[in-house]
């Protein structure tokens, strides 16, 4: 009797555990690790679902159900993928379903991926040179034909019996200024004909590829020492100050990755600096760079997602360029990770599960290929500065920007002493309004940034000070003044603005503090004649809104751009000289143990855009308290002593990275349900992990759509692996689950939550 084999199946599910399927004999041959199966699970529902692992032991319940069918003949995802879904369900405590959701193009677009054709023209038959001008000779009457034949043969180069090639219709047709008509009388004529040619299978022209720059000694220096570190270790930190040229130096590497024949990922946090990254990528290594980011549709996922599996140099991508979900690309033969701006809290996906760090996941899946890793920053996180000190990772320092430009200046300007003076003009300090005065005048750039979009934060009531709030969250309510409406930032409801107070009826309603929007309104004012735009989640909702104002700012077609967080990384513009910081209080009062890293971040960061070609740069950081620690240190570009401050810090009080933290949320729909179930929960784990459970409290927003929540937070130490903890933590968690009236419960885990 032959032995039956069966099949753990990954299945599109926020269950945790796998799926145990027999395999039928017919299909033994034909199931490996990584391919897509379809299954029955439940009464009626069938799934797609990818199998895990192989073998002979029985799970231990009746009637196992067989696998149903086997659509592709390859494996969808290779063992490399497969091995990073699991090393994420274990490490974030998800389910493989939940990875597996996150990770793959929607199900129908797979199914439906069919390459995309376009139509190319290409000369019917070989002719000699004669022929050619024979037949050139005979169009003189058709001197439209005439156009578009001697187009053809100037765009593929086509000489006496050299190489046929296709030249895509389009193309032709820009390229002559000619019309579909004309190119049919020729294909008519037999000179010409149409093929139709998947387009990923096209090589772009490679003829116009530039070579890489020429490093200068300081970079060559950097360079040679991110060399040296990857004799004896995987990764290196590259801390180089804003315009340092660090992106030039990842370039050199990429290149040399490419020429062994690898693949290289590098990470950007942010979809707006992909537009300016791609096109320095694309002129040195033209058509094998890929871009990948969630705005795209599904089937353009598919299409990139096949590209990269492509193992052929030509036609496959060797390059990709992505945001988060591009570790989840299916890599054969990585051989660098450059994870840029790693100190990016965009890295860490939120909601839903997985909750992962991409920069965190990104050097696990560099470990599977045996690829090496940079990080790269100009105010590297904690985390990784920490690495380097304990000797984690390679060190390697750029302290000069590229040419000798000179860091920008940086004026702390006081908002408080302006008030008191009456010298603010709404909410610009006397020094903002001279520095951008000058740089209008010498028809140079700005950028102001505004951490809040929207109006105002809030409107109030001016006799009792009532403040309308999300009928879902309990979160105030922002004012967007171009809808008319009060938002929630949190779920997007929206309700008109009151006419009165629903406290005291009085009418004095106000609106209080400002946001992007409000900002451009009053530049408007102050600055009537100068062109204004805004980069925020509200004006860059569609896939082309980056470009088209990182375009019209590089075009000046704009003087002043008004931005959040988007703004402040990465974007290199040659005639940005001022930058404002409209509100720094914001930031450093923000209740959370990273407020001050990020703060520190941000500042070096937005103003890293400012003077980065022939001028010096100026920064004007508002704030109602100039002496702060942190804007002191900003001042000075002072890295190492921010990082010495917090690291005393931390390790005083025990947070990352001289920990690890779990946090789990716990919502219900009724209040006093909650505080009795998460009470269960805190006890329980208090009787595990002592003092090293926080909570449960109520979270900064303890309400979202109607939901109520509570979180609990745990501190798990570094020295020992977390698997144990965790393990104990998912424990518990079941054990409430069991609890009764536990179902009406939603229950998430996020480890390293910031
Ligand atoms: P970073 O990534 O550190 O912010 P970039 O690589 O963007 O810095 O470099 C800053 C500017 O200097 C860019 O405009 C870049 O084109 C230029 N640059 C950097 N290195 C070189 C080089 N070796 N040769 C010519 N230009 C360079
Ligand atoms: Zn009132
Ligand atoms: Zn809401």
């Amino acid at each position: 009797m032959s032995n039956t084999w069966f099949a753990d199946i990954i299945l599109p599910l926020a269950v945790r555990g796998r799926f145990t399927y027999r395999i039928p004999d017919a299909m033994l041959s034909k199931v490996k690790p990584g391919i897509r199966v379809t299954v029955q699970f439940g009464n009626r529902n069938l799934y797609s679902g990818i199998v895990c692992h192989i073998h002979e032991n029985p799970p231990d319940f009746e009637n196992v159900k067989s696998i149903i069918d086997i659509p592709d003949t390859v494996p969808l995802i290779n063992e490399k993928q497969l091995k990073l879904w699991l090393w994420i369900s274990e490490y974030y405590l998800c389910s493989e379903g939940e990875v597996m959701k996150a990770a793959l193009p929607s199900e129908s677009s797979l199914n439906d991926y069919r390459p995309r054709l376009e139509t190319f023209i290409e000369l019917s038959e070989r002719y000699s040179d004669n022929e050619l001008n024979g037949m050139l000779d005979n169009l003189k009457k058709a001197p439209r034909q005439q156009d578009v034949l001697s187009s053809y043969l100037r765009l593929t180069g086509y000489t006496s019996g050299s190489e046929i090639m296709p030249l895509s219709r389009s193309l032709l047709l820009a390229e002559s200024h000619s019309s579909a008509g004309i190119i049919e009388a020729l294909t008519g004529k037999g000179i010409l004909k149409q093929v139709y040619l998947p387009v990923s299978r096209i090589a772009e022209n490679e003829s116009y590829k530039e070579p890489v720059r020429v490093l200068s000694e300081a970079q060559s220096i950097a360079y040679m020492s991110i060399k040296s570190h990857f004799t004896d270790k995987d990764i290196a930190l590259l801390h180089g100050v804003t315009s340092s040229g660090k992106t030039e130096i990842y370039i050199h590497l990429i290149e040399e990755q490419l020429k062994l024949g690898k693949q290289v990922l590098y990470m950007l946090p942010e979809i707006a600096l992909t537009t300016q990254i791609i096109l320095r990528l694309k002129r040195h290594f033209g058509a094998v760079t890929g871009v990948y980011h969630s705005r795209f549709s599904d089937p353009e996922k598919v299409e990139i997602w096949k590209r990269v599996a492509d193992r052929d140099p030509v036609t496959g991508y060797r390059l990709i360029l992505g945001v988060r979900s591009s570790i989840f690309l299916p890599f054969s033969d990585l051989g660098l990770i450059i994870i840029d701006e790693e100190h990016d809290g965009s890295y860490k996906q939120h909601d839903p599960a997985p909750r992962y760090h991409a920069r965190d996941s990104a050097i696990i899946l560099a470990t599977f290929h045996k690829a090496k890793t940079v990080l790269g920053s100009a105010s590297p996180s904690i985390e990784s500065y920490n690495n380097t000190v304990n000797g984690k990772y390679g060190l390697t320092e750029l302290k000069e920007r590229f040419g000798l430009i000179k860091l920008p200046g940086i004026i702390v300007a006081n908002t408080r002493e302006a008030y008191r003076r009456k010298l603010m003009v709404s909410h610009f300090t006397p020094e903002l309004l001279q520095a951008m005065d000058e740089a209008l005048s010498k028809e140079e750039q700005i950028i102001l940034f505004q951490n809040r979009r929207g109006f105002s934060p809030y409107v109030e009531c001016s006799e009792c000070g009532w403040i309308p709030v999300c009928i879902q969250c309990a979160v105030n309510l922002t004012y967007h003044k171009g809808l008319n409406k009060l938002v929630c930032h949190y779920c997007g409801y929206t309700t008109q603005p009151p006419s009165k107070c629903s406290n005291c009826n009085s009418t004095g309603i106000i609106t209080r503090g400002f946001g992007t929007e409000k900002i451009e309104d009053e530049i408007k004012i102050v600055f009537p004649s100068a062109q204004v735009a805004r980069m925020d989640q509200d004006t860059t909702r569609n896939k082309n809104s980056f470009n088209k104002i990182i375009r019209a700012f590089e075009e000046r077609r704009i003087d002043i751009l008004i931005g959040t967080q988007m703004i402040s990384k990465g974007l290199d513009f040659e005639n940005l000289t001022v930058v404002g910081v409209l509100n720094a209080d914001n930031l450093l009062n923000y209740p959370d143990f990273r407020a001050h890293e990020r703060s520190f971040q941000l500042m070096e960061q937005v103003s890293g855009r400012a003077g980065r070609r022939q001028k010096q740069g100026k920064v004007i950081i508002q704030t109602s308290d100039p002496a702060n620690r942190i804007i002191r240190l900003v001042l000075r570009h002072d890295y190492k002593n921010m990082f010495k401050m917090q690291a005393e810090e931390r390790e005083t009080f025990n947070y990352p990275p001289f920990c690890r933290m779990v946090k789990i949320s716990i919502k219900h729909k009724d209040r006093a349900q909650l505080n009795h179930f998460s009470d269960i929960l805190g006890n329980d784990l208090k009787a595990i992990f002592g003092k090293r459970v926080l909570g449960p409290e109520s979270p900064v927003i303890s309400q979202l759509l109607l939901w109520y929540i509570k979180t609990i937070l745990i501190k798990i130490e570094r020295e020992k692996p977390p698997a144990k903890a965790k393990q104990l933590i998912i424990e518990a968690i079941e054990r409430l689950e069991k609890e009764k009236g536990a179902s009406a419960l939603k229950i998430a885990i996020d480890v390293d939550p910031y």
